[in-house]
């Protein structure tokens, strides 16, 4: 199985849990999920930077600790939905933790490891589960105002809800996350893809000089405040390219997680080639920073 299809998958999991196990009603609760199968779910305030999580081992039992260094809910919800993900997916425990001890995850679509990824995806399913998450977010128009209205739905991270609304929505969208004049990363809604002749940035490229968020985060203490900012763009001025299209560039600092949250909403641009969804895809979603042309 192709990466884009195991991760597919994986959500697939996801939200096949979240309606079996879980409610099946937004928000839905890890916490409940991890209780309903006898784990012990706990906080953690010492973890390693960089680990949202882990999952212990002791023979049969399992339990989850989530790391409580950043202090939001959404981004804790998360981190349990990781661990889930590997109780519950498929190999998971045989490659992760055959024998008794301790997984320590990296949660958050920031690794490169596929089970960790995986896990992501798991946990986006579940937490998010397509169908009624796009429900939602027929009554929550478009842009951030729709990120923040489905976060708070969902009780989930922005940024966790911006990937997951440029993953699903019809509209043309990308969601962007930027640290200093940095491009962490860059989802991309396949109406967006549909632009001819432009060019996705790659993770760890320079954001276009000229935009509001280049100008937003040069100035730290706007970041570190959750402040916000908005400009009407062209698409050009963040992809190049000829192809010219109306765009809102909204921007909000995340706090002291130190990054920047910028989404691009497109209205002009009308939805052609949704319906073509290629299931035999082998790229990951993040990994398309080229466009693909579907014509
Ligand atoms: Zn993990």
């Amino acid at each position: 199985m192709g990466q884009r299809l195991r991760l597919k998958s994986a959500e697939h999991r996801g939200e096949t849990v979240a309606r079996e196990v879980g409610k099946g009603v937004l928000p839905i609760d890890p916490f409940a999920i991890a209780a309903d199968r006898g784990i012990l779910v706990q906080p953690k305030a010492d973890t390693d930077s960089g680990v949202s999580g882990m999952l212990l081992r002791h023979g049969d039992s399992f339990g989850i600790m989530y790391a409580t260094h950043i202090p939001s809910e959404g981004f804790q919800r998360f981190s349990v939905g990781h661990e889930l993900g590997h109780f519950f997916l498929d190999g998971h425990i045989d490659h992760i933790l055959p024998d008794d001890g301790v997984h320590a995850s990296h949660a958050g679509f920031t690794s490169v490891d596929p089970y960790e990824l995986e896990a992501d995806h798991f946990s986006a399913g579940l937490l998010m589960p397509s169908k009624l998450f796009l429900r939602e977010l027929d009554k929550c128009g478009q842009g951030l105002k729709a990120v923040e209205s489905m976060a708070r739905m969902c009780r989930t991270s922005l940024t966790a809800t911006a990937i997951r609304y440029a993953e699903l929505t019809d509209d043309a969208v990308a969601v962007v996350m930027s640290t200093n004049n940095t491009i962490s990363y860059c989802f991309i809604s396949d109406t967006m893809k549909s632009l001819p002749e432009i060019s996705w940035p790659r993770k760890g490229s320079l954001l276009p000089p000229s935009t509001a968020t280049a100008r937003f985060n040069e100035e730290p203490r706007r970041v570190a405040a959750a402040d916000r900012s908005e400009a009407e763009v062209d698409v050009s001025d963040w992809f190049g390219g000829d192809s010219s299209a109306e765009a809102m560039e909204e921007i909000v600092g995340l706090g002291q997680y130190g990054k920047t949250l910028t989404v691009l909403t497109c209205p002009t641009l009308v939805d052609e080639t949704y319906q073509e969804e290629d299931e035999n895809e082998d790229a990951y979603l993040e990994e398309s920073w080229t466009p693909r042309f579907r014509r």
